[in-house]
Formats: C-alpha cells, structure tokens, sequence
C-alpha cells in the first residue's frame, strides 16, 4: 500500500493565487508517483472567489478536499482544523501563494522516510521582498523569543512542514486554544530536518498580514511559551525599591548636611509618572495572562465549518 500525503493549505482571499498553486503542485505530485495525496483546502472565511475555485478544483480532481469557515477565523485556526481532518500518513503545511515551494517535498519526504526525520521543515535564508522594517522587527522577535522561552525558533521558519503521523497526534494532543504553532512545533521535540531556501515573493494577491496582527501575533507567541514577562514586573518592582531607597537616603543626608531647601517639584512629577507608568505596564502584562486564562476555560471550538467535501464520518464540523 502506497503511503498517504496530506498537504494543507489555509487559503484567506487566495482566488487567484490558488489555481496557480494547484498546477505546481499537480506537477510536483506526478513526480512523486510513490506515494496517494489528499489536498485540504482550507477557506478561512474568504470573501473573494476562493471558496467557488475550491469547489471546481474538487470537481475535478477527487484528490481535493475543501472545508469552509463560517468566518475568518485566521490562520492558525487554519490550520488546526487541517490537521484535525487530515488522514495522510504524512502531513503538510503550505500557504496558498506559493512561498512555501512544493518543490521541496520530494527532498521533505527522503528526509522523513530515508534518513529518520520526525519532520522536515523549511526556513527561509533571505528575505527578498520584505520590508526593511518587518524583516528587522522579525529577526529581533525570534531572537527575543529565543531568549525567554529557551526554546529553539529557528530564524526565518516557516510554517511549511511535513510531519510524520506520530508528530501530527502529539501537536493535536495540545488542545490549547490560544495556538501558535510554531512554538507547539518546537514544544513537541520530534527530530526536524531543517531546509534553507531562498525566499519566494507571493504569486498573487498580497499578504493578509498587518503589522498590528504581526505584533499580535509575537505577543501570542511569547505569552504562550514564557512567564518571563510576569518576573520582570517582580524585578522592575524590587529594582525601583533599591532605587527609592537610595534616594530616600540621599534626600535625608541631604537635608542633614545642607538644609532643606524646598525645591525639586518638576522632578518629582516625573518620578511619579515614570513609577505609575511602570505599575501600569506591569498590571497590563498580568492581565495578557488573565486574558489568556479566561480564553482557555471558555474552550470556545477554534473554527466552525460552513461548507465541505470531507466524508461525513471523517468530517470534524468544529474543532
Ligand atoms: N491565511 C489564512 N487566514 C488568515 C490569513 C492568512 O488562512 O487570516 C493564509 C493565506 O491565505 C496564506 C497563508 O495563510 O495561504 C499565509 O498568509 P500570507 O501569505 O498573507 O502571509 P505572509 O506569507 O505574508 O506571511
Ligand atoms: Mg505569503
């Protein structure tokens, strides 16, 4: 029996990216005549015509499976519901616009049945195309993410990967609602084969992402994988005891030696806001957590499913 590769692709307004993506990968796929594939198509609540490309590309080809969100539910959701629904013994990820190279799938699969990878992944060495102010605040993301959660995020990762079933049903035993699956890649351990290749500009469309969700994003990922944020309040708090200390001694030898001349108000203004400012970013921090919390205990599903082609025994309506 030849094995099952699932490849899934979140696809948000990718009209006119997704026909483009099918042929490449069509013409991937005949290389590889080893192996059946499944495509889950992923419509995460478009509002162009993506939905209706999906539905023709299933059409003609059995191979394509399609699944429609009742709304836009982002890509992480995205992608938790292909994993939910993929039966591949071998499962990808790859984003519709063809960044994520299906070119590589071949070198993927040697990687995870010839030389015992749990996973092959792909990272991107350059960023060609990218503005010169996202690329940086990337880079100092993934450091800083690094940093904290002393687990390994590999700069430039991407969230295309082939994973083994094994390494699919550890990351779906992480029920957590707040995902961020490259965090939950790393957590997981598994043995990944990493693949440098040189950055693809997207075929069509533009990116569906702002700065404002990108900072979400690097904010969901550090609150995810670190407490650190919470002891730097701790920290902060003892540091500016130390400080007041020092200066209550300070004012007090002060007016021993040379009197109490009654000035210093401006300055006292400044302390009082930069201390209250201080407890304020500490308290906002705590509450991040507190958010975090409350969104866990609802356990509202993280999609529902409008629309699909999946076999209804198999078909997971909400995940
Ligand atoms: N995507 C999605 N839901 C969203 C945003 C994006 O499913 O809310 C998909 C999108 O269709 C694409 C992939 O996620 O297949 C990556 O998005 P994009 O190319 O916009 O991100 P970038 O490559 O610019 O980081
Ligand atoms: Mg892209």
């Amino acid at each position: 029996m030849s094995k099952l590769v699932s490849l899934i692709v979140p696809c948000y307004n990718e009209e006119q990216a997704l026909p483009l993506f099918y042929e490449q990968t069509l013409h991937i796929i005949e290389q590889l005549p080893a192996y059946n594939f499944e495509l889950i198509l992923v419509d995460d609540g478009s509002r162009d015509g993506t939905l209706r490309v999906a539905k023709e590309l299933a059409a003609r080809d059995a191979r394509v499976r399609f699944l429609s969100f009742s709304r836009n539910f982002g890509k992480e959701s995205a992608m938790y519901a292909g994993l939910l629904n993929a039966s591949g013994d071998f499962v990808a990820f790859m984003d519709a616009d063809l960044q994520d190279p299906p070119a590589l799938l071949p070198q993927m699969l040697t990687a995870l049945t010839e030389e015992g990878y749990d996973a092959a992944a792909a990272r991107r060495q350059t960023r060609t195309g990218e503005g010169r102010i996202r690329s940086f605040l990337s880079r100092r993301f993934y450091s800083m993410m690094n940093r904290l959660t002393h687990m390994e995020i590999v700069q430039g990762a991407r969230d295309f990967r082939l994973m083994t079933r094994a390494y699919v049903n550890a990351l779906l035993a992480l029920s957590e609602r707040c995902r961020f699956t490259k965090g939950l890649f790393s957590w997981v351990g598994f043995r990944t084969k990493w693949i440098s290749y040189e950055n693809v500009e997207r075929v069509a469309g533009e990116t569906k992402w702002s700065m404002t969700q990108l900072f979400r994003y690097a904010l969901e990922g550090i609150i995810a994988f670190s407490v650190a944020p919470l002891s730097f309040a701790s920290l902060l708090g003892t540091a500016f005891c130390g400080i007041s200390l020092l200066g209550f001694l300070f004012v007090f030898f002060r007016a021993l030696f040379c009197g109490d001349p009654v000035a210093g108000w401006p300055s006292l203004v400044c302390i009082l806001l930069f201390a209250s400012g201080i407890q304020l970013f500490s308290l906002g921090m705590v509450g991040q957590y507190l958010a975090r919390v409350y969104t866990e205990t609802k356990r509202r599903p993280l999609y529902i499913c409008r629309e699909s082609n999946l076999p209804e025994e198999k078909f997971v309506r909400m995940g």
